[in-house]
């Protein structure tokens, strides 16, 4: 394998990124000890000291405008290919000059220095869009957060792969060179129109209406590129393989875990449009991460679709040793799912017929929970929900946990905690994890916004035991926001004082700005975390009040997932 200078400064392009990236590692684990140390000395004291110093403000509200950034992602691209553009224009000129005549372009060589980087920026794409990357771990995150750097760094490979045809094209024309017999030209159209097709499936039109078609459009595109791309150039391969080697060893993992881990689902119709399902934890899992409070999984039901997974967020924290899952019936595979639950027979084969059988309601929930400090034991908790249509079985394969290896919010001295429906899935057990295990929070507060009464009863079910454990200050206020319901009819719930912990049901919807400006008066300088998980609407309104109520030197991080 012969590597020439344009490998040489394609490498340069790969390992500077790489670098950025190790740079960050490196001020997340300043980031996290610092903020350790601050709430671990409140945690013991219980005096805020307030160091009051322009050189901590200004780390502050230096880190406050990162997150600002990282929020709206719109202007953190316009920054990241500003930077790009900047780092890489001077990089083509160098070892590209024209040796006959220096003070003109050299369009031949800074085309082939472009297709070079375009391959290496291709790689390092890949790279960030496995699942099973090293990588993301290193920042206390999960590949869903990678994603974002997948996406930019592939934008940014289209993009020079497109210049570097362009410059390629010219330079044929004015060299009176075959545009449409050249083997190489050929190879080089048939990618122009992979990127046109990659850039329409990828429009989030199509990724949220028609995400089946994207996910098809998507790896179809991806396995084109590699096999075009080294047709393309012999230079090129050796990109290409390691790419190759990358997605097969990722897809390997999957497939190897999934088989390892599969589960017998129980499956339950919770409300119209929620399926709850539970399955035992499996004991060992292939290659895998530990799991922690709010990690998710992906779930292939073989017998309702035998290629397509989805991603569900675990009810559970680590102790627990089920795995409990909320589905909100969307039109997809939720709705095969749904439609199976509902009409059995609609579908036929073995577990079919098997899973007509009723399964009695008390197996809804039966869950680990800590009683005394170290030890484990299983509370039999029948649920009293009256639960619509049958109770199945089903075999499913699952992928994961997926996710940051601990809970983010445990290291903060104030936890606010905010979601809409079924983002409960995350930040229930992220609230469960503060309480039963080591954490450094004094105050909890966790406002959810919820429809229906049968998932608030299952949350209530859940979170029952768990409540009087609470060494922390905590609030829970549950927004009941059907007109129909009122919280009179819930039985087994009513606002109520249990050791530190006090629970309130209310009518109508949160306003969200308000608890989030309550909440930064009152933590004032301390170290706090907010994290909101819910629809893309919810999140764009908990951002807009973040960014109106915080104040530049607030000691915040902020954590947003959209399900
Ligand atoms: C990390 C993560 C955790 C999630 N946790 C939960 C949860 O706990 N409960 C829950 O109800 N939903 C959760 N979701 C959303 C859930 O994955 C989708 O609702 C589900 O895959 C929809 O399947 P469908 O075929 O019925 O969707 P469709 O009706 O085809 O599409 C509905 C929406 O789901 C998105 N979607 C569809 N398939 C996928 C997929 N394979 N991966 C990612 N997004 C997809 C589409 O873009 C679209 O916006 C989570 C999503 C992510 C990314």
């Amino acid at each position: 394998m012969t590597i020439s200078i344009h490998d040489k400064w394609t490498i340069g392009a790969i390992t500077l990124i790489i670098s950025i990236y190790f740079l960050f590692v490196l001020f997340f684990s300043i980031e996290y000890v610092r903020v350790y140390r601050k709430s671990n000395s409140l945690a013991s004291t219980l005096v805020h000291q307030n160091p009051n110093n322009a050189r901590v403000n200004l780390y502050l509200s230096i880190r406050n405008i990162y997150s600002y950034l990282v929020a709206h992602k719109f202007f953190l691209n316009v920054l990241l290919y500003i930077t790009f553009i900047l780092v890489s224009i001077p990089f083509v000129g160098i070892n590209t000059a024209n040796v006959i005549s220096p003070n003109d372009w050299n369009l031949i060589g800074i085309a082939a220095r472009l297709g070079y980087l375009a391959s290496g920026m291709f790689f390092i794409s890949f790279f960030f869009s496995l699942k099973n990357n090293p990588f993301s771990l290193m920042l206390f995150s999960s590949h869903e957060k990678m994603n974002y750097l997948h996406r930019q760094l592939s934008v940014i490979a289209l993009l020079i792969g497109m210049i570097h045809g362009f410059c390629f094209l010219l330079w044929s024309a004015k060299n009176y060179k075959p545009l449409l017999t050249d083997k190489i030209t050929l190879y080089g159209y048939a990618i122009g129109s992979l990127i046109i097709i990659i850039f329409i499936s990828n429009l989030p039109y199509y990724r949220k209406h028609y995400y089946e078609f994207f996910f098809a459009t998507h790896h179809l595109c991806s396995a084109g590129f590699l096999f075009l791309i080294w047709r393309h150039h012999p230079e090129s391969i050796k990109y290409m393989r390691l790419c190759m080697v990358m997605y097969l060893f990722d897809r390997c993992c999957r497939l190897f875990r999934s088989i390892k881990n599969r589960c017998q689902f129980d499956f339950f119709i919770l409300d119209v449009n929620l399926i709850y399902m539970k399955a035992k934890k499996p004991k060992h899992s292939f290659f895998s991460l530990p799991w922690a409070a709010g990690n998710h999984i992906y779930i292939n039901i073989p017998f309702l679709s035998y290629w397509q997974v989805h991603p569900f967020t675990m009810l559970n924290i680590p102790t627990d040793d089920y795995i409990e899952l909320i589905v909100v019936v969307r039109s997809g595979f939720t709705k095969r799912l749904n439609d199976y639950l509902r009409y059995p027979e609609s579908t036929t084969g073995y577990e079919g017929n098997q899973a007509r059988q009723i399964l009695p309601y008390n197996k809804v929930r039966n869950y680990s929970a800590i009683t005394e400090e170290g030890i484990q034991s299983n509370i039999d908790l029948s649920l009293p929900l009256t639960m619509n249509g049958c109770l199945k079985s089903l075999t499913a394969l699952v992928d994961g946990p997926y996710g940051p290896i601990s809970n983010p919010c445990t290291i903060y001295s104030n936890v606010l905690l905010l979601s809409g429906g079924v983002g409960v899935s995350y930040t229930m057990p992220i609230m469960r994890d503060l309480i039963i295990n080591k954490s450094k929070a004094i105050s909890i507060k966790f406002v959810w916004s919820c429809r229906s009464a049968k998932l608030l009863e299952l949350f209530y079910k859940i979170l029952e035991f768990s409540l009087n454990q609470s060494h922390a200050k905590l609030e829970i206020i549950c927004h009941l926001t059907s007109i129909s319901i009122s919280h009179r009819d819930l039985p087994i719930i009513s606002s109520k004082q249990v050791g530190n912990c006090k629970l309130q049901i209310v009518k109508g919807r949160p306003d969200f700005n308000w608890y989030i400006k309550n909440f930064a008066d009152e933590v004032k300088e301390q170290t706090f975390c907010m994290t909101a998980c819910g629809s893309n609407a919810l999140l764009k309104t908990v951002k807009n009040a973040v960014t109106e109520n915080i104040r530049s030197t607030s000691d915040l991080y902020q954590h947003y997932e959209e399900l």
